[in-house]
């Protein structure tokens, strides 16, 4: 049933062997770069590469801080941390997402709220959000309150679900006007530009994710970004041990994290870095085609909401029934076109089964459909 569309992707990859989902590209200076990093024996935290990556990302995104970290999972949680999240504070999120977002949220002892997501935008809807706030928030000298739980709702977490940016500049003034900062997980968003702005710039800390499945890897690598001065000095603080500045004394002034990323990783990074652009361009050719040979189907293509450039980090097509949805993963997986499903809903993992959510009707429904189709950066 679903051949043509096998037979379209495997002519898209020239080959008729296994066709993975999103693979890294290794085709600039990053041999190079490990060996000059190698060489200097500058391996850890400390090194240029960490500066020169931390300056690239800095530059591709106009942020005025950038801050590399080991991976987007712990960039996400000292977000949280330098934000001042603590034990029992509630974190709004989407309950479509990959759990690394709820994890952060958890490592903090903090308790995730479910919001709908935006059907266009497979992101946090600001429709949602604000309904839920006029619902079961009220402020109390100063802080968003919970009605419902009586806890204090210190920050929300939206997600730009495979880089397609979601309404994040309604959902910052929503939050603005509850107190309520915004951490956005960027992780999936490197190249997407909302509004012209690049992702992660418009709430209090943006995060970016590094890991291999990414646009660009470094191996594993996060990074944090921030045009808040006061927020930028707290995370360093926090990222090296919360040591404090002197030339030879070891005193920390409170309990800090190893979280920085090394210079090997960096060295990675800054060659990734340097093709950026090339593999964003790349996958655009590859999305123009999957949009021609979709349009008109009974599979809808899923493309960039309106205001958005979205880098396309992994292409995902609507099925029309969690039936044909199972049928299609089935075919394609056989025959070696890797696709997989959306997540499931994390108000659906145990974990999380009793935090409190709204109706997450789109959530559910995109649950159903939704599947990631090979999306890899194609040279030749
Ligand atoms: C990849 C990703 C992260 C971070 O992942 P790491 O593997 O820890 O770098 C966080 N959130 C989302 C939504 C992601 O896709």
């Amino acid at each position: 049933m679903y051949k043509h569309i096998i037979s379209f992707i495997q002519e898209r990859f020239d080959t008729e062997s296994f066709i993975p989902l999103h693979e890294p590209k290794f085709a600039g200076n990053e041999k190079h770069y490990l060996n000059e990093c190698i060489d200097s024996t500058f391996v850890s935290y400390l090194g240029k590469f960490v500066t020169e990556f931390e300056d690239q990302i800095k530059e591709f995104t106009q942020a005025k801080h950038a801050l590399a970290i080991v991976n987007g999972t712990m960039a996400l949680h000292i977000a949280l941390v330098a934000d001042g999240v603590q034990e029992n504070d509630e974190v709004l999120t989407q309950a479509l997402t990959f759990v690394a977002t709820t994890n952060a949220i958890s490592y903090q002892l903090a308790k995730c709220v479910f919001i709908d997501v935006d059907k266009e935008t497979m992101g946090l809807s600001p429709d949602a959000l604000r309904a839920f706030l006029e619902e079961n928030a009220e402020m109390i000298n100063g802080f968003c309150i919970n009605k419902k739980s009586g806890r204090r709702i210190k920050a929300c977490m939206p997600m730009h679900t495979f880089g397609h940016p979601c309404r994040i500049d309604e959902v910052v003034e929503i939050c603005d006007t509850y107190n309520i900062s915004v951490i956005e997980d960027s992780a999936e968003s490197l190249g997407s530009f909302y509004k012209g702005k690049h992702t992660g710039t418009f709430g209090k800390v943006g995060v970016f994710s590094f890991n291999g499945n990414k646009t660009i890897t470094c191996g594993g690598g996060g990074i944090v970004i921030t045009n808040d001065d006061a927020i930028a000095t707290r995370l360093k603080h926090l990222s090296t041990t919360a040591k404090v500045p002197h030339q030879w004394n070891y005193v920390h002034d409170e309990v800090g994290y190893n979280y920085r990323l090394p210079n090997l990783n960096a060295a990675l990074a800054v060659a990734q870095m340097e093709r950026l652009s090339d593999f964003l361009d790349n996958k655009r050719t590859l999305v123009a085609e999957y949009r021609e040979f979709f349009e008109n189907g009974a599979i809808k293509f899923f493309i960039e909401p309106k205001n958005a450039r979205s880098n396309y980090w992994l292409n995902a097509v609507i099925l029309d029934s969690r039936k044909e949805r199972d049928a299609f993963l089935k075919q394609t997986n056989d025959a070696g076109v890797m696709t997989r499903p959306i997540w499931e809903l994390m108000s659906n993992l145990q974990m999380y089964k009793n935090c409190q959510t709204d109706s997450l009707v789109n959530s559910k429904w995109l649950r159903d459909r939704v599947v990631n189709i090979p999306s890899s950066v194609r040279f030749g």
